[in-house]
């Protein structure tokens, strides 16, 4: 049975390629986000011939800055003709990032903008301190059935989390949700439908090492031990719902 990772950095790591390759071995189906256009050539071009790994054009709002925001998405626009897969993509609410939190939602409304425009794509979206915000937008830019949107480590509240589910939207679960309560509730209230299992590497260590995709069936088991089902179940629901919104 096969694994899936919604949401890595492979082109953070310093072994990028050999990654791929050990994705595509192991039949781990990988969606391989960026943080910038500029990374979308390389990506593209890696994974031309790749089966499991497929490659996001992203414009990540940690990056969203006065002097290059106009340029970034002007990229971005130029590419996404190329790709069914759009990440990392959103808002960021926090501290360190409120003073671009204006420029954050121009290009986070360009992007839901262009892609309810061409139709069929489907999104990560980041959303950290920001989730009131982000569905609202989803809400009156997105609408249902005309793209899908996969919220990456979600940590909005639970009513959030419920008017998440009524848009239509899917969540990719990683470990660190899995320890804390905030995160343990959300598994446990969402629906097995709408699950999907993500690292968010490197940007996640464990047990003192940078995550790597192959280490995702941690998070089977611990959304398994959440809802109190077997992980092969877990594991075939998650592999159902990465086909249905990828077909
Ligand atoms: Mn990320």
């Amino acid at each position: 049975m096969q694994l899936i990772d919604f949401h890595c950095h492979l082109d953070l790591y310093p072994n990028f390629v050999d990654l791929l390759k050990e994705c595509e071995d192991r039949q781990i189906y990988t969606l391989a986000v960026t943080t910038t256009p500029r990374a979308w050539l390389r990506n593209k071009n890696l994974t031309t011939n790749t089966k499991f790994v497929k490659a996001a054009l992203g414009l990540h709002p940690q990056l969203v800055e006065e002097s290059s925001w106009r340029s970034e998405l002007e990229l971005w626009e130029k590419y996404l003709i190329e790709t069914k897969y759009i990440g990392e993509v959103g808002i960021d609410g926090s501290r360190n990032y409120i003073n671009t939190l204006p420029l954050q939602e121009k290009v986070f409304s360009r992007v839901l903008e262009l892609a309810c425009a061409h139709g069929n794509k489907v999104l990560s979206v980041h959303s950290l301190n920001s989730s009131k915000k982000v569905l609202d937008m989803i809400e009156k830019e997105l609408p249902e059935g005309k793209g899908i949107v996969v919220l990456h480590w979600f940590t909005g509240s639970t009513s959030d989390a419920k008017r998440a589910i009524e848009l239509g939207c899917y969540f990719s679960i990683n470990p660190k949700m899995l320890i804390t309560k905030k995160g343990q509730e959300l598994i446990t209230m969402l629906p097995t439908d709408r699950l999907l299992s993500e690292t968010d590497g490197p940007f996640v260590s464990l047990n003192g090492k940078k995550i790597v995709p192959k280490d995702v069936g941690c998070v089977l088991d611990g959304i398994a031990k959440i809802k109190q089902l077997p992980t092969p179940q877990i594991q075939s629901l998650i592999v159902k719902n990465y086909k249905m919104i990828t077909s």
